[in-house]
């Protein structure tokens, strides 16, 4: 089988959302639809059907599409079994550790929650794609709105644990904003330097920076790193805990 043809649509003011196509078995999922005018204009360009939505969470710029898609398409709607009550049309409810079959492309679910309390990550391995919402960013990680730091920090080990070839397709394009934050605490890291400059001409270029490798986002993202005692010395927290860590990133970086 071959891996999933993604394409990255910008919606709203700063989301991405993701169709992921297999031509094989006639599959097309979307990935968090915010909105559905562009979706449908993508899907009309290619002679595309959709046969599947996937939501990572259930907040509006991620699920606002999903009805006039559903009404369109008659597309199987899957997302977090835990968000169930607050996702509308729900056909397939997932939890930690279930495999989700797309057209015969397997996605792991992994339950990533801190930036809502039922937020899903999905992996398929094949495809080397992870698909994360608003849990990791390039050089960020979503704000903690309804979990706690620990859970945040615990759902980011997990995507960590990915292979360090895993394309991270999420849910905005965040990157600029998060790289003046990341040089701000961690100014000499000469890896995060040239990131940010190669970023820079991306988004010049109006190109998305999206999808991050993640072995780039093991050296270079703060929030991946707040286990490592370069990055807690160099914070002066040299010996402090990791959820500590964390939560001071995160701290400083809502105030940034
Ligand atoms: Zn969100
Ligand atoms: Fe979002």
């Amino acid at each position: 089988m071959s891996p999933f043809e993604i394409i990255v649509i910008p919606a709203l003011s700063d989301n991405y959302v993701y169709i992921a196509r297999d031509t094989e078995s006639d599959t097309t999922v979307v990935v968090d639809p915010g909105e559905a005018d562009p979706v449908l204009k993508a899907l009309d360009n290619h002679g595309w059907s959709l046969t599947h939505i996937l939501n990572t969470h259930h907040h509006g710029d991620h699920i606002g599409g999903n009805e006039k898609l559903i009404a369109k398409y008659n597309a199987t709607l899957i997302g977090p079994a835990s968000e169930n009550d607050r996702i509308p049309q729900m056909d397939q409810t997932v939890v930690d550790g279930d495999l989700i079959d797309i057209g015969g492309h397997k996605g792991l679910v992994l339950e990533t929650p801190g930036h809502t309390r039922g937020h899903i990550s999905v992996w398929f391995a094949e495809s080397d794609a992870l698909f994360c919402g608003d849990t990791l960013f390039a050089l960020g990680c979503g704000r903690v709105f309804e979990g706690t730091m620990e859970e945040m920090w615990t759902s980011l080990v997990k995507l960590r644990s990915l292979s360090p070839t895993a394309r991270i397709y999420c849910g905005h394009e965040y990157t600029l904003s998060n790289a003046k934050f990341a040089l701000s605490i961690d100014s000499e890291n000469s890896k995060l330097q040239n990131r940010v400059k190669d970023f820079e001409t991306m988004r010049s270029e109006g190109m998305p920076t999206i999808p991050s490798v993640l072995v780039d986002e093991l050296e270079t993202n703060p929030f991946l790193r707040a286990d490592d005692p370069i990055l807690a010395t160099t914070m002066g927290m040299a010996g402090a805990d990791p959820i500590s860590v964390f939560s001071e990133i995160r701290r400083q970086k809502d105030n940034f």
